[in-house]
């Protein structure tokens, strides 16, 4: 299998990136981003609660997510491998998510981050802000809280990767074909 973890701060462009790979590699997508609006949209107990801290950019309690990857998992067993984009999020969140692909018999094959500075960051959410309909897009303030949350929670994981020899850093800032290609250069060597 090939299991790819997409790093980065937000905005710095891992769904537009995944939906490319997924593509070239055939492999199953997960976002917990996407799965937590969904539940949020359905109305649901777990996605009303998700809110709360989405609204304020705060990461939803780790419980919630990796209960989540677990199911989306268990429902795609046949898959030839993920992309996991926006998990892990946190250190406890990577060790779930080695424990489960133990289960699976498989492991994390690389871990590519978008490096992008913050600036651009913002700019790029508050433009996004503007046609995804996304609350948490709209307000510097929760951005700029959400890059906190990255910076203090997030951020360790790369540490925790590149002590295992999977981590590996890409350029962000670019047009979004060639920095597909430095990911898909990484990938190839490894599939
Ligand atoms: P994203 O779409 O990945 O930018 O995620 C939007 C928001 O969902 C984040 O700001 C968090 O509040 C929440 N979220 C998404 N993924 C996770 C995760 N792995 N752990 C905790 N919170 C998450």
């Amino acid at each position: 299998m090939l299991n790819l973890i997409l790093f980065g701060p937000p905005g710095a462009g891992k769904g537009t990136q995944s939906e490319k790979i997924l593509v070239k590699y055939n492999l199953k997508h997960i976002s917990t981003g996407d799965l937590l609006r969904a539940e949020r949209n359905a109305g649901t107990e777990l996605g009303n609660q998700a809110n709360e801290f989405i609204s304020k950019g705060e990461l939803v309690p780790d419980a919630v997510v990796i209960g989540m990857v677990k199911n989306f998992m268990a429902d795609n067993t046949d898959a030839k491998g993920f992309i996991f984009d926006g998990f892990p999020r946190t250190i406890a969140q990577a060790e779930a998510l080695d424990s489960m692909l133990t289960d699976f018999n498989t492991e994390i094959s690389i871990v590519l981050g978008l490096e992008v500075n913050e600036d651009e960051l913002v700019t790029r959410l508050l433009l996004r802000g503007q046609t995804s309909g996304r609350a948490d897009d709209q307000s510097e303030d929760t951005i700029r809280n959400r890059f906190q949350e990255y910076l203090n929670k997030t951020l360790p994981i790369q540490n925790y990767y590149s002590a295992k020899n999977k981590y590996f850093g890409v350029e962000g800032i670019g047009e979004i074909d060639q920095i597909f290609e430095s990911l898909c250069d990484h990938l190839d060597k490894i599939s």
